[in-house]
């Protein structure tokens, strides 16, 4: 008996074919379940884990065997319950979910996930679920602090006094801080997007451009002072200290730069500029300015071949009217003698007090004796005005030395020795008299 078997020869092969594909195709999808870098675990309908790979044991720290048969739900955390199992009943219903979970793994510290829960239905049947995990844990973190940090910069920002504000690398304002409302009065979102330089004291400009260009070529802070507008337009001054910042290659990138108003601190130091070179009793220059000015006048005579004076002068019997009045009425007398002296001189002359009852006077452009005495006579006559304060009236005479300096000057030190002479010649001969000495 022959028989054709090549049908049923031929069926075996493709049975034996199709058992071939098929085992591959599960070596295939059991490496694609086992070694995803995503966690990846099965669920039956009531939720009792089924399967998982080894991610899964990464993201929980579970074995893979200890998670088969628990219930996916008591890992997840209390306030996430609700949540989890809405993905589970989103899934029942044949749908795919996604949302953001907090587990609690092995070791009791809480990881923070993202799930992905597919259904699992076979021809038309749903047999369970499909859940992907994602540890998100660090990026939750890293955002939480990002935010922070955020949070962190705009109290500083909003609540800082001094100005702050970010420059580019073409020098116009990327960002500037709410307080420039308070200080200068100008909206911060307007005041961005101009140039550092557009409301600076044009004097100012030039100086800051060179100590930025300086900062950014050395890489070093810079800190500056200059006046810039408020929004009602007046000049306010300002400090900033800036710092460059470059990227990576060593670019210049931004200036960061931390503005205050100086305004205080300026008035304080012309203050104390002015008490350094006034005295403080009658407002007048005092020895030192009017040594400063003296060194200047007899350089500038030096050149043009003018002669100058000094006048100086000392209160007759001046320890008689602190003794007989009192300390109170020597200081008014002192004040007052100041005034009357200015308003003996002419326009370019300078009084300044010496100290005690002494006072000085540089007058330049003296053409002869003549115009010298004609001053000393004229501060004579105004000593002889009235002296009267607190219903008491006093009698005050001043002796004057003058010193006459030859045309184009002599040394500052021999001219005040000189007046000194002349004015020790003035009390000699009787005081409430002036003495002319030529150099
Ligand atoms: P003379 O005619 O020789 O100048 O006699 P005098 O009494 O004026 O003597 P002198 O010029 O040497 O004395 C100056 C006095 O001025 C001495 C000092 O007690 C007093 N004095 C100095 N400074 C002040 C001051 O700021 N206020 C007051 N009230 N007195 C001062
Ligand atoms: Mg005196």
């Amino acid at each position: 008996m022959v028989k054709d078997i090549t049908d049923e020869k031929q069926a075996k092969l493709e049975t034996e074919k199709t058992l071939e594909y098929l085992e591959e195709s599960k070596q295939r999808y059991k490496s694609l379940f086992h070694h995803n870098s995503d966690a990846i675990f099965s669920l039956d309908l009531s939720g009792i884990v089924t399967n998982a790979n080894t991610a899964v044991q990464q993201v929980t720290q579970y074995k893979r065997k200890e998670l088969f048969g628990l219930s996916f739900s008591t890992l997840v955390v209390e306030k996430d319950q609700s949540t989890y199992h809405d993905l589970l009943n989103q899934a029942k219903d044949g749908e795919t979910g996604f949302a953001q979970l907090r587990l609690i793994n092995k070791v009791g510290e809480t990881v923070t996930v993202s799930v992905k829960v597919t259904p699992l239905i076979i021809d038309g049947t749903l047999f369970g679920m499909y859940g992907i995990l994602r540890d998100i844990t660090d990026f939750v973190e890293a955002q939480k602090r990002l935010a922070e940090s955020e949070e962190r910069f705009r109290i500083i920002t909003e609540n800082a006094h001094d100005l702050i504000s970010l420059i580019d690398d073409s020098g116009t304002i990327i960002y500037c801080s709410p307080s420039y409302q308070q200080i200068l009065g100008f909206d911060n979102h307007e005041y961005e997007g101009n140039l550092f330089l557009h409301n600076i004291h044009p004097d100012d400009t030039s100086r800051i451009n060179e100590v930025i260009l300086k900062s950014i070529n050395s890489g070093e802070l810079f800190t500056v002072q200059f006046r810039q507008y408020n929004h009602e337009g007046d000049w306010v001054w300002s400090e900033s200290n800036g710092t460059p910042v470059f990227d990576k290659h060593n670019r210049f990138k931004h200036l960061v730069v931390l503005t205050r108003d100086i305004t205080i601190q300026k008035e304080y130091e012309e203050r104390l500029e002015y008490f350094a070179h006034h005295d403080p009793l009658t407002g007048l220059p005092n020895r030192r300015y009017f040594r400063e000015c003296l060194t200047e006048e007899v350089n500038k005579v030096s050149e043009n071949q003018q002669r100058l004076a000094v006048m100086m002068m000392d209160i007759d019997h001046f320890k008689m009217i602190n003794d007989t009045w009192g300390h109170d009425i020597g200081d008014w007398v002192i004040e007052e003698f100041g005034k009357r002296l200015q308003q003996s001189v002419r326009e370019h002359d300078m009084v300044g007090r010496l100290g005690g009852d002494e006072f000085v006077i540089l007058l330049p452009e003296v053409e002869s004796e003549l115009v010298a005495a004609t001053i000393a006579q004229s501060i004579h006559q105004t000593m002889q005005r009235r002296w009267q304060k607190d219903g008491q009236t006093f009698e005050v005479t001043t002796s004057i030395g003058i010193a006459l300096a030859p045309p184009g000057g002599a040394t500052e030190f021999a001219i005040l020795k000189c007046a000194d002479n002349a004015l020790y010649d003035a009390k000699e001969a009787g005081r409430n008299t002036y003495k002319i000495k030529e150099l």
